[in-house]
């Protein structure tokens, strides 16, 4: 360090953070009581004394004598109770005003030391020591810290002025410039030394907040966002809920969904998509200021905020996202929840919020549902759901149910479907409707879908031992199944468990999970279709890619979505539909499969139209193994393989 700054730094001219500043502020404070304290009580015995000398006539002085004095110690008394009553307030932070503690701090100096030369030179004027400008100085000087510079300016001053206004009355002698020199001078270094020792606490103090910080930033923050994550989120949650000055029924917490982020972060790519997380994140908190707003997950975000003026709040967000330069319409669902009273837990009503939001994912003209009584019981079983679906596999409440597959011309079983059912000692039967969509939200599809595998190798084994046809069987997946898990090499090691021939396996995947550009899907489909397995197009039609992804992916069956039956019979329009799809799979090099066939109508035109393979109540209805197993052994069923 150079000289110079050192001595700037001695000086106590070096700028302070506003860290060290109020360190500062916040010691002299608490020194303030104690000084403050020390002088009321002794301007009380002072004021006191006086008042009893002039009670008797032996020790009255004149009245100019008494108001002089009294006139002092009253303005030093009332000077040091301004400072008492500010630093007690201050200290139980009833009020924090720095101005105020200045002006009181310099009120109550400049009167110390005014008054500390005034009876001093009285009593020099008498003979006697300086004994009370010594204690005022000290006073002002040590338990209050000063920057150096100030405290020798200051001490100069009043020192320079007491002297110069003592030797003017009377000259003082060798002994006592140099008793007020040394009392000067070990002031001085005592104030000094005050000073420094001060500023080392108040810079390592400032350094331990500083890493403290950091820690504190790194724990209650999200990585991706930077503001705050789940946990940040339940502790603020948890704290602004039990403040009981806060009317709990004015709280909502939100729940928000971006729609369309993931065609975006596909078409953008990982940064571009983190980007934009971060940004909604800083938007999503600017508008919801005075608000607690946490990243929830991938594209979620949580609030808890006053219910007020939400509505506008959300449009703006909204406007916001259209204004962003993104080819994805990107949009915003919004779920919410009320609070009902104190006790409600922060991530209870989050989850609820997110039911709602939930709820109305697939509804176009809904962007906003508020979670009411009649969702709980829905959302109980959804929890119960996630809670149980490990239990469920291991205990066997999740049965392999087979759906016949017939082919058209002769109405010969040639495949089976697959389908899951949860029998549930608590809820009794669950279909797949109940249970797929839950499961997929949460991320725990894949433990289904490999556990259907699974089974079905098993019942392969069983068929063989007992020397039963093997029939192909179809297997459903779920998207995330490919995202989630390395599918087809799990599927693979399954089969080759049981020793199943893959050819007697047909992996469904459904056309709503298709989009144009997922890679991973499709090496993992590819993967399939190296390993030798069949695939199918599950739903065709049911609305979702339509025909685009006919263009991008290579099926060997196409199986066509019930809905093309509904109102079939008599509906010129569906017959021509149906039509022109079997050619077009045709012309695609797929077989066709239709699904749903109830009517001897329906199956008779479907056949007659070229579709290669059947399934519907009017073929059977989806049915356990062991039924199953029963009516191939009766030969209900005639095989075509
Ligand atoms: P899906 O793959 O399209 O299965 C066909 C659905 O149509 C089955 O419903 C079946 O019972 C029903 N169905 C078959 N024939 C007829 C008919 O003639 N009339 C009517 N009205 N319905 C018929 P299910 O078993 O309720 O399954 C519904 C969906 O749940 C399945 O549709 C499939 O997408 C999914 N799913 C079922 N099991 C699994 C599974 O293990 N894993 C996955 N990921 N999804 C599954
Ligand atoms: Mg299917
Ligand atoms: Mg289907």
């Amino acid at each position: 360090m150079k000289t110079l700054e050192k001595i700037r730094n001695f000086l106590g001219l070096n700028k302070h953070s506003d860290y060290i500043n109020r360190y500062f502020d916040e010691s002299n404070i608490k020194s303030g009581i104690y000084v403050s304290s020390v002088v009321i009580l002794l301007e009380l015995f002072m004021i006191s004394s006086v008042i009893i000398r002039q009670l008797s006539p032996e020790t009255r002085r004149s009245a100019y004598w008494l108001a002089t004095h009294l006139v002092c110690y009253l303005l030093l008394f009332c000077s040091a109770l301004a400072l008492f009553i500010y630093s007690v307030r201050h200290i139980k932070k009833i009020s924090t005003n720095r101005k105020l503690w200045e002006v009181l701090k310099y009120i109550f100096s400049i009167i110390s030391i005014v008054f500390g030369i005034y009876i001093s030179y009285m009593d020099y004027k008498k003979g006697e020591q300086f004994v009370t400008l010594m204690t005022m100085t000290i006073f002002v000087f040590c338990f209050v810290v000063w920057r150096p510079i100030y405290s020798m300016l200051l001490m100069g001053a009043t020192y320079g002025i007491f002297f110069f206004v003592c030797d003017h009355f009377l000259p003082a002698t060798y002994a006592t410039k140099i008793n007020l020199s040394i009392v000067f001078i070990s002031i001085l270094m005592s104030a000094i030394n005050a000073y420094r020792q001060k500023f080392t606490e108040a810079q390592k103090d400032e350094k331990l907040e500083h890493a403290q910080s950091i820690l504190l930033k790194l724990s209650i923050s999200d990585e991706v966002t930077g503001i705050a994550n789940m946990h940040y989120f339940r502790s603020q949650a948890l704290e602004l809920m039990h403040d009981k000055s806060v009317d709990i029924d004015t709280l909502i917490f939100l729940f928000l969904d971006v729609e369309n982020f993931k065609i975006l972060n596909e078409k953008y790519g990982f940064w571009e998509g983190n980007a934009f997380l971060k940004n909604f994140a800083d938007m999503t908190e600017k508008v919801f200021k005075d608000s607690i707003v946490a990243h929830f997950s991938n594209d979620n975000f949580v609030v808890l905020t006053k219910n007020e003026a939400v509505q506008e709040r959300l449009q703006t967000i909204r406007r916001n996202l259209l204004g962003m330069n993104y080819d994805a319409k990107l949009g915003l669902k919004v779920g919410a929840y009320k609070p009902e009273n104190r006790e409600c837990l922060p991530l209870i009503a989050c989850d609820h919020a997110r039911y709602a939001c939930y709820s109305i994912k697939k509804h176009y003209n809904h962007d906003y549902c508020e979670y009411d009584s009649s969702m709980a019981a829905n959302f109980q079983k959804k929890q119960y759901i996630i809670n149980n679906i490990d239990e469920a596999i291991k205990a066997g409440h999740i049965k392999v149910y087979y759906q016949p597959v017939v082919n058209a011309a002769n109405g010969k079983l040639c495949g089976l479907e697959a389908l899951a059912r949860w029998d549930d000692p608590q809820y009794g039967f669950l279909s797949p409707a109940d249970f797929i969509q839950t499961l997929e939200e949460y991320y725990q599809i894949y433990k289904l879908d490999m556990y259907v595998v699974e089974k079905v190798c098993r019942n392969f084994v069983y068929a063989k031992e007992q020397g039963l046809a093997l029939i192909p069987v179809s297997l459903n997946f779920s998207k995330l199944d490919f995202d989630q898990i390395n599918l087809a090499e799990e599927v693979e090691e399954c089969l080759k468990k049981y020793g199943v021939d893959k050819k007697l396996i047909h992996i469904e995947v459904t056309e709503s999970t298709l989009s144009g550009d997922d890679e991973r899907l499709k090496d993992m489909l590819k993967k399939f279709r190296a390993n030798g397995y069949a695939l199918w197009l599950d739903d065709f039609g049911a609305g979702y890619s339509g025909l685009n992804v006919l263009k991008e992916y290579d099926f060997d069956m196409m199986k066509i979505d019930m809905k093309f039956l509904h109102g079939f019979s008599g509906n010129v329009k569906a017959r021509q539909i149906l039509k022109n799809i079997i050619s077009m799979a045709k012309e695609l090099g797929m077989s066709t499969l239709t699904e749903g066939v109830e009517t001897e109508e329906a199956y008779q035109f479907l056949k007659e139209n070229g579709c290669e393979q059947i399934q519907g109540y009017l073929f059977g209805r989806p049915m356990p193994d062991h039924e199953l197993y029963e009516k191939v052994k009766a030969g209900l069923f005639q095989l075509d393989l």
